[in-house]
């Protein structure tokens, strides 16, 4: 018999659980010790040093919180998908331990101020959280001491490829631990109530047919709530204009320090930890090295280079001096706005950017194009897509007019002379 078949869990529980308080689940429970040493791994800790929401907090000032606290919350959501009868009787021990930890090492490749960072620098979260499970670093260390291949078959799951679409589904599908998380404590954090919804209903009409997870028909209700609290929570908190408006800034800041690289400019700061980004030859310790607190000190550094455009989206992104915004009606408005900036002297291509959100709230299929339907069961055995179970989630995917929102953002020291364009 092979290790993945004679493996149990038990084996390796820790005479002494450890529990964390959480503002989400109440007690997370720690049952094993390789857990434990991932959640004390210097990758992990790293998570603690990068905000879950990005620059959200500088429109809903409370949510501070961290990639850590949530992964540890995307884990605790893991362990309760397990406890299920169904799923609990579908899995050995091993895939049981590949997903708790698939679950709780998700996010480890998301940089600091993710999206921004990844917009200018090309990085992608998910293969970077690949590499660092699979290269060295003291994750991939803990996971191959307790199995040569569990690097290797936790990184399947968050790439996909894994075997078990079950395991696949429980990390990242459209109702996933991940999105069962963020939502509850997103909403929590921020002080908004939009992403609430019933968690424990979800689960308890949660079943496994042909090798994948299913809910029950009884459970439509409860979707049909998460599915509109993501939707709000969207408009209402992640595409926040302000919100917004600062990754834009960060995201200017960024670029300015790419093109003023590109020109061999003479740095004040030394730029070490960025260099490998910017030549964009990263191995595992160069990522982990870049959190938020170094960039902060960075754009402190920043104020005071000789480049009057970094210099002062510095002063601008530390002292919350955010861009304003307004509507975009058409391309040529666009036009004439980036020309009137040139004319005051503000280079449109830091001081004018546009954007456009769109927000679908349920997808047929997967954004790599694979199914990934949530499907209903009915008493008589029958498989169904939700659409056609819930009149609501059918009623948004008919009207095909998903809301999307464009917006131009400027410094405000202009917003008079552009309202009178
Ligand atoms: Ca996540």
């Amino acid at each position: 018999m092979d290790f993945k078949n004679t493996f149990t869990l038990k084996s390796i529980e820790m005479k002494e659980k450890r529990v964390i308080r959480d503002a989400i689940h109440d007690y997370i429970q720690i049952d094993h010790l390789v857990i434990w040493h991932l959640i004390n791994s210097k990758e992990m800790q790293r998570l603690r040093r990068i905000k879950q929401l990005g620059g959200t907090y500088q429109v809903f000032q409370s949510a501070e919180h961290s990639r850590f606290v949530h992964s540890l919350g995307v884990y605790q959501v893991i362990r309760r998908m397990i406890a299920t009868e169904c799923v609990e009787k579908s899995l050995n021990d091993y895939d049981k331990l590949c997903v708790m930890c698939a679950g709780l090492l998700h996010d480890l490749g998301h940089g600091p101020f993710s999206h921004s960072f990844e917009g200018v620098f090309h990085e992608n979260h998910e293969a970077m959280t690949v590499r660092i499970i699979l290269e060295e670093s003291e994750v991939h260390q803990i996971l191959k001491s307790v199995y040569q291949d569990l690097p290797k078959d936790v990184a399947a799951i968050i790439q996909h490829t894994h075997s078990n679409q079950i395991l696949i589904q429980m990390v990242s599908s459209q109702l996933d631990a991940d999105r069962m998380d963020y939502l509850l404590r997103d909403s929590y954090m921020t002080g908004t109530t939009y992403g609430q919804y019933d968690m424990s209903r979800i689960l308890r009409t949660m079943r496994i047919c042909d090798h994948k997870i299913v809910f029950k028909e009884s459970g439509v209700q409860a979707i049909e709530n998460y599915i509109l609290a993501r939707y709000h929570m969207y408009w209402q908190v992640y595409y926040h204009p302000t919100a917004r408006s600062y990754e834009h800034l960060l995201q200017s800041i960024f670029l300015r320090v790419k093109d003023l690289c590109d020109m061999n400019y003479c740095w004040k700061t030394k730029l070490d930890y960025l260099l490998p980004f910017l030549y964009q030859k990263i191995s595992v310790q160069d990522f982990i090295d870049l959190d938020e607190s170094v960039i902060m000190y960075y754009f402190k550094e920043f104020t005071k280079e000789d480049d009057t455009i970094l210099k002062d989206l510095s002063i601008r992104f530390l002292n919350r001096k955010l861009f304003k915004y307004k509507q975009l009606k058409n391309q040529n408005e666009q036009t004439s706005i980036r020309q009137l900036a040139k004319k005051l002297g503000y280079n449109p291509k830091y001081y004018i950017i546009s954007d456009n959100q769109k927000q679908i709230p349920y997808l047929h299929y997967g954004e790599k194009g694979e199914l990934n339907e949530i499907e209903i069961l009915s008493n008589d055995g029958k498989l169904s897509p939700l659409p056609s179970k819930s009149e609501i989630v059918s009623a948004i995917l008919k009207s095909k007019q998903f809301k999307s929102d464009k917006k131009i953002f400027f410094p405000k020291e202009i917003k008079n002379e552009i309202s009178i364009l």
